[in-house]
């Protein structure tokens, strides 16, 4: 018996043979506990209805099988995070009254130009190295807030903590706040709930066990993990899977030519092919 599992993808652009590997091990590790699939589509116009359309056919392409989700229902929907917005501004009132988040107006240019001042932290270059939010731009004291009131929030982070937790298929993991990563968007200009809200949200609300997606959000795991514990919530489990890469080495990313799912099913792959096939 598998941990009740979640599949959420983000309708930017046509699902590739890595998002079909993960999301075929989360399947795998979900069997008989339930596998929600929830559309993560709050990066306003760059996710598309049409995307969505395909990524439900794509993933029944491959033969996964969900048990919640946009097209099936179930009693945790909506299962569009669009949909979705009340709950997120309850769980960004909860951080608010708990005193881990604030308001900060600041500009990306601001935010790098702090970032980018000498300093000791770090002697590698910051091409290899993204420096995290730099803690002299977070105020000094808040007001208390009844709306996020149209700029960005961010989680006010532990300096020098290191968050270490079990994965299931890379072992110990290890990030520490304030140099792996600083204090990060919760909340969006705009008015939407970031990522990092917007997944803790919804997979405690979804009583997900595991969280199963790419090696790329370990450091979001550990910026996650310190959500749960300001909301006072238990995460799940975490398994991490490898990244995927083309032929000549590189990440696949939703721009990938050739190895959509899609792609690769008009050419001729059957779905065992895109979940196993070299690229
Ligand atoms: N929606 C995210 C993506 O497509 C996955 C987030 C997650 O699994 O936590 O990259």
């Amino acid at each position: 018996m598998g941990r009740r599992g979640r599949i959420a993808p983000t309708p930017t652009g046509y699902l590739h043979a890595g998002h079909a590997r993960t999301f075929a091990i989360a399947a795998d590790r979900a069997r008989g506990a339930g596998l929600v699939l929830r559309i993560e589509d709050l990066d306003g116009p760059r996710c598309r209805p049409e995307f969505t359309a395909a990524a439900l056919e794509d993933l029944r392409w491959l033969g996964l099988e969900w048990t919640e989700g946009p097209d099936v229902g179930g009693p945790r929907g909506p299962y569009v995070q669009s949909e979705r917005a009340a709950w997120f501004l309850e769980v960004w009132r909860r951080l608010e009254a708990a005193g881990a988040i604030y308001p900060s107006p600041h500009s990306r240019r601001d935010v790098e130009e702090a970032a980018n001042a000498p300093h000791e932290t770090s002697q590698i270059p910051q091409i290899w190295w993204q420096a995290p939010f730099p803690p002299a731009l977070r105020p000094t004291h808040c007001e208390r807030a009844t709306a996020p009131g149209g700029v960005p929030w961010r989680f006010r982070v532990p300096d020098g903590r290191t968050i270490e937790f079990h994965d299931a298929l890379q072992g110990t993991v290890c990030r520490t706040a304030g140099v792996d990563f600083g204090d990060f968007v919760v909340w969006r200009r705009d008015d939407l709930a970031a990522y990092e809200l917007a997944v803790v949200a919804d997979d405690h609300a979804m009583e997900i066990a595991e969280v199963v997606r790419g090696a790329d959000l370990l450091t979001s795991t550990a910026r996650q993990i310190l959500l749960y514990e300001a909301l006072g919530w238990t995460p799940p489990a975490f398994c991490h899977t490898p990244l995927v890469c083309d032929a000549s080495g590189r990440r696949l990313a939703k721009r990938t030519g050739g190895l959509a799912i899609r792609e690769l099913r008009e050419a001729g792959w059957t779905p065992a092919e895109v979940l196993t096939r070299e690229l």
